[in-house]
């Protein structure tokens, strides 16, 4: 079967491999969606995401929903012919950390198109079968794929634990940020403020429950749309912010936005091992500061908020393209070209 595997920086090669056998307890999933994700682009680009490094070549892709074609011994068979949303990650179930549910933040966690695993961009994987999650009918199979990163946005909002009518403001317009917004303001915001280095995620963001969004020319943390939303809140600042950006700027931003005793949520990835926080700030103020680790339980309700259309994903499917334009599609992604929200692979 065909796959594409990254052997360096931008290097990205369509190879033929052997179709998988799914073992006990496992699903063949014939793969039809895979969603690009900010973290594949820091792979792509770095071979790195901070202290993560890629020591040999590896399949990327980690969003990603299909068929499932056949069930290993064990597995429910009600799964066959299912179009599902697949959790990535497998962990190792007896650390702490998995005993106490936490199982997101396992450090054994092998996690596909990250290193030492292979992910999705190829025509088949054989899946854990308790990672599937079936779709309903209205879900496509690129929506299903988004799934993963609705999860993500969802974790983000559960750990921001909004009250009725607190003030949000989300730093990093992407596809998290504009799928976090929208969740925002369905779990109690009363009004959600954006802010992007780019022009055309900002003129977008309206559509996806930002009531004001700004653009900011530096993304620098002390740079103006501080200010605006400062301004914006009437020099209060926000209840809740969220960092949703692949910047080591968007931690400072998000704590100079939040309000004396706010929370900020901080969910992006900026590839570094540190960034800079404006410590006086978050000490002055007293701010809680939560980092956020992709999802932890949360395929079913993000599942149920796509088909309740309460997250629009179908809107941030810019683009499109076939598996041997992996690369392409990385760079459209890469260069933010072409006004692109969210490019998948398709097959
Ligand atoms: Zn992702
Ligand atoms: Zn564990």
């Amino acid at each position: 079967m065909k796959a594409v595997r990254w052997h360096g920086p931008r290097d990205m090669r369509v190879v033929e491999i052997p179709k998988p056998v799914p073992a006990a307890g496992e699903v063949l999933l014939r793969v039809e969606s895979v969603g690009v994700c900010g973290s594949d682009i820091h792979y792509y680009l770095e071979g790195r995401i901070g202290s993560q490094v890629l020591t040999e070549p590896i399949i990327l892709g980690h969003e990603f929903a299909g068929i499932v074609e056949s069930v290993g011994a064990g597995a429910n068979p009600a799964l066959l012919g299912r179009r599902v949303a697949v959790e990535p990650g497998t962990p190792c179930h007896e650390c702490e950390s998995c005993r106490r549910g936490h199982y997101n933040v396992c450090l054994a966690m092998r996690f596909p198109g990250g290193p030492g695993c292979e992910g999705a961009l190829c025509e088949y994987m054989a899946v854990r079968a308790d990672a599937c999650f079936p779709v309903p009918d209205s879900l496509d199979a690129p929506m299903a794929a988004l799934i993963e990163p609705v999860a993500v946005a969802l974790h983000t909002v559960e750990l921001a634990r909004l009250s009725p009518g607190d003030t949000v403001a989300v730093i990093g317009l992407g596809s998290i940020g504009l799928m976090a917004a929208q969740i925002a303001s369905h779990s109690g915001a009363s009004i959600v403020y954006g802010a992007d280095l780019l022009p055309y995620r900002v003129a977008a963001a309206s559509r996806y429950g930002v009531a004001e969004a700004f653009a900011s020319a530096s993304g620098d943390a002390t740079g103006e749309v501080v200010e605006r939303i400062w301004t914006a809140t009437g020099g209060r600042g926000v209840d809740v912010a969220l960092d949703c950006t692949n910047t080591p700027s968007g931690v400072g931003i998000a704590c100079r936005v939040a309000r004396p005793g706010g929370r900020c949520v901080l969910t992006g990835i900026s590839g570094q091992d540190w960034d800079p926080l404006p410590v006086s700030v978050v000490r002055r103020r007293e701010l809680n500061l939560q980092w956020c680790r992709r999802f932890c339980h949360n395929f079913p309700a993000a599942i149920a908020m796509v088909a309740a259309g309460k997250v629009d994903i179908r809107g941030l499917l810019t683009h499109s393209f076939p598996l041997e334009q992996t690369r392409d599609a990385f760079e459209l992604v890469a260069a933010s070209a072409d006004n692109v929200l969210k490019a998948s692979i398709d097959q």
